[in-house]
């Protein structure tokens, strides 16, 4: 494997950077999904990697009382498993980061790359997409905002387009009365990506009625993949572990599962009933502390 190496400092040096290599560069943040699949073959080397993991704007994580969070792209998984402002108000992405390859992995990869790497299973899209969070994308002809649902167009395939770079996340603060969630299924407890991941939102009106809920599933289909269905009947009711068992029923008419080396399509399948029932519950049990 042999490439030429450019270190970028600022935003702009490596918009210059990517523009005048074209296709023949490619960005890397941790490198912990990109040097390996080079390595493996399941990428061909670029010429160039184009490294964003000093440009300082890109690294910071912002937690602001009443205007939410936003995510510079090279933030670490650590970095936000350490953040106990985050922790408070998005515990989902925090499960969801914390639950990622090892603290060695944690501690070099990034959101942004697990998100712009757009593996099925990737650790933190369910949770970022089931927070609701909107893309902040830069590139030749200027910055643009997508919201992360649309973001995603099967594996290893996203709507970035040649030199743009993922400068960041941004999530609404989540409201009173609101709670979030999120829980995986992998054949081990660390080092192995999971069978199915799950992301629940909810928020509740006054009578502890469902107002707005949003589920996000992973590894269960091209793209991660929102449980409509399941989110529409719960909406107006009131919980019930019944009425829970019916979401994660409902939920699983959504998957569209694999079956490989990890599990059948058939385990997964049932196994998105399971994680949905699960994550709903808890973040119903988060959402009546926080009315
Ligand atoms: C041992 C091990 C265990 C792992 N376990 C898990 C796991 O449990 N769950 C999981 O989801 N993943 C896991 N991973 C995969 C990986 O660590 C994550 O996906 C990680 O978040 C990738 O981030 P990175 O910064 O290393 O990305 P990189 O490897 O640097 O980049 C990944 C891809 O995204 C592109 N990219 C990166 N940043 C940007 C940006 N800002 N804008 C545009 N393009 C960009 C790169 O060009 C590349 O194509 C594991 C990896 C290893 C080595």
């Amino acid at each position: 494997m042999k490439f030429a190496y450019y270190k970028a400092k600022s935003l702009p040096e490596a918009m210059t950077m990517l523009e005048e290599l074209g296709d023949k560069g490619k960005i890397v943040a941790g490198g912990t999904d990109l040097l390996i699949g080079i390595q493996h073959g399941k990428y061909a080397a670029p010429e160039a990697l184009v490294d964003i993991s000093f440009i300082d704007d890109l690294n910071r994580l912002n937690v602001q009382n009443g205007d939410g969070l936003a995510i510079g792209a090279t933030v670490t998984h650590g970095a936000i498993c350490r953040a106990l402002n985050v922790l408070e108000k998005y515990p989902a992405l925090v499960e969801a980061s914390s639950q990622l390859g090892s603290p060695q992995v944690r501690n070099l990869a990034t959101v942004g790359g697990n998100i712009c790497n757009a593996a099925p299973s990737a650790e933190t899209a369910p949770a970022l997409v089931a927070l609701k969070s909107m893309a902040r994308i830069v590139g030749p002809s200027g910055e643009r905002q997508i919201e992360l649902k649309d973001f995603f167009l099967g594996p290893s395939r996203t709507d970035l387009k040649q030199s743009e770079i993922l400068v960041g996340l941004n999530i609404n603060e989540p409201p009173q009365g609101s709670g979030n969630a999120y829980f995986r299924l992998s054949p081990r407890n660390a080092l192995d990506i999971a069978i199915v991941n799950v992301a629940a939102y909810v928020k509740l009106n006054k009578d502890y009625t469902f107002e707005d809920v949003c589920i996000c599933m992973g590894a269960v289909a091209p793209t991660p993949l929102r449980a409509t269905s399941a989110e529409k009947a719960l909406v107006g009711e009131t919980f019930s572990e019944k009425l829970m068992r019916e979401a994660g029923q409902l939920a699983k008419t959504h998957a569209v599962p694999i079956t490989d080396v990890r599990a059948s399509a058939e385990y997964r399948r049932e196994m998105v009933a399971v994680l949905t029932e699960k994550a709903l519950a808890k973040a119903y049990e988060r959402a009546k502390l926080n009315m």
